[in-house]
């Protein structure tokens, strides 16, 4: 597989005039400028108001002469539209983003004192159809763009009027599925938006032979994988696309991966009550990890409405967490945030009344 690891200019061409200019890097910001007749220091007076500003399109942007901004219209730069917005008790908030085409896409913001996690979307709904996940029960409908990624981490830092620290692909789709707008949003948020690229976790179902291309960009952003199974049978229950992956296949991707990128694999592990939460389940899963650089993220399961799989008890997770602990692999819980709005991992598929909100 060939890959082209010059993912920003891939984006300006062959359509750079017509190409939104959010995602868009500073030298391809000033070639635009340049390409309009304007002078080059307008380029970073661009670039400026789209990262820093929020800018939403080119007539806001007041240092421009009033005769240029008149001259290009409306002047949209790739921003989405807010549909819906919900606030949870826990301050952790939703948004349904209307995008150009129309389309629908789910976004999260997750404050706490010291830290703004955004929870972006990779891909409008998502084709890996995993039992315990309602995106995937609601289809699959397009990529997104590197810039519709851009922008959901900006309308974020702008609903809380706050710096985003951190930002995860764990919304809707599968980024692996869209690795090279992934990593263009990777870039961009890293050298445009100002967020450290370790501050900035890629998490992902695992599909064959795509562990191997992301590695070849050497990120430095975390790479999570969603593993919720302890052996090759119960993973084909939960995730449909395991039957075309074995299980050692995978873990022979990501221990090539340490070694390429030298960073360490998140593994993510869902817990449904009785299905991958014993402790002998634990135990295999300690086993596969042996001599593995790596982390490993319990999350307890949130409920959806079409499955009826229960989250374990406290105890019950805790157990699982300790025989982990027992056999020297790091473990955190992930007790997700936002649950009453819906906005838990897992839950993002918006319902009617939220998509026919005005
Ligand atoms: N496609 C990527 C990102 C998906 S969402 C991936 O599979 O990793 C991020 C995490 O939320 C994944 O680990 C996913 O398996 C998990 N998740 C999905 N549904 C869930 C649910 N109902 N409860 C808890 N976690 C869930």
């Amino acid at each position: 597989m060939t890959v082209n690891l010059d993912t920003r200019s891939e984006l300006s061409t062959p359509h750079a005039e017509n190409a939104p200019l959010l995602g868009q890097s500073l030298a391809q910001l000033t070639d635009w400028v340049v390409r309009q007749g304007q002078p080059k220091y307008r380029g970073k007076q661009l670039y400026q108001w789209i990262y820093q500003q929020g800018a939403r399109s080119l007539a806001e942007i007041s240092v421009f002469p009033k005769a240029w901004r008149e001259e290009m219209g409306e002047g949209a730069i790739g921003r989405s539209t807010l549909h819906y917005r919900s606030v949870a008790p826990d301050e952790t908030r939703k948004y349904l983003l209307r995008l150009a085409d129309g389309l629908i896409i789910e976004t999260v913001g997750i404050p706490t004192e010291n830290r703004l996690t955004v929870c972006v979307s990779s891909q409008v709904g998502c084709p890996m159809a995993c039992d315990f996940c309602a995106t995937g029960k609601g289809g699959f409908t397009r990529n997104l763009q590197a810039y519709e990624i851009v922008d959901q981490v900006l309308t974020v830092r702008d609903d809380f009027q706050r710096r985003v620290s951190n930002v995860v692909f764990m919304g809707m789709g599968e980024p692996l599925l869209n690795t090279a707008q992934v990593v263009a949003a990777v870039k961009c948020l890293n050298e445009d938006v100002g967020i450290g690229q370790r501050s900035l976790v890629i998490s992902t179902v695992g599909l064959q032979g795509r562990i191997h291309q992301l590695a070849q960009y050497k990120l430095q952003a975390t790479l999570a994988v969603s593993l919720h199974a302890s052996n090759q049978r119960q993973r084909e229950q939960l995730i449909p696309s395991a039957q075309h992956y074995p299980l050692q296949q995978l873990l022979e991707e990501c221990r090539e991966y340490v070694e390429i990128t030298g960073r360490r694999i998140t593994f993510e592990y869902i817990l449904l009550a009785g299905v991958n939460d014993s402790k002998e389940n634990a135990a295999e899963l300690a086993r596969h990890l042996r001599g593995f650089q790596t982390h490993v993220n319990l999350i307890p399961y949130n409920p959806i409405a079409e499955v009826d799989y229960q989250r374990p008890t406290r105890d019950r997770i805790n157990t699982f967490k300790k025989t982990l602990e027992g056999e020297n692999i790091a473990v955190s819980i992930r007790y997700s945030r936002g649950l009453e709005a819906d906005a838990a991992c897992g839950q993002l598929r918006a319902s009617r009344s939220q998509l026919e909100a005005v």
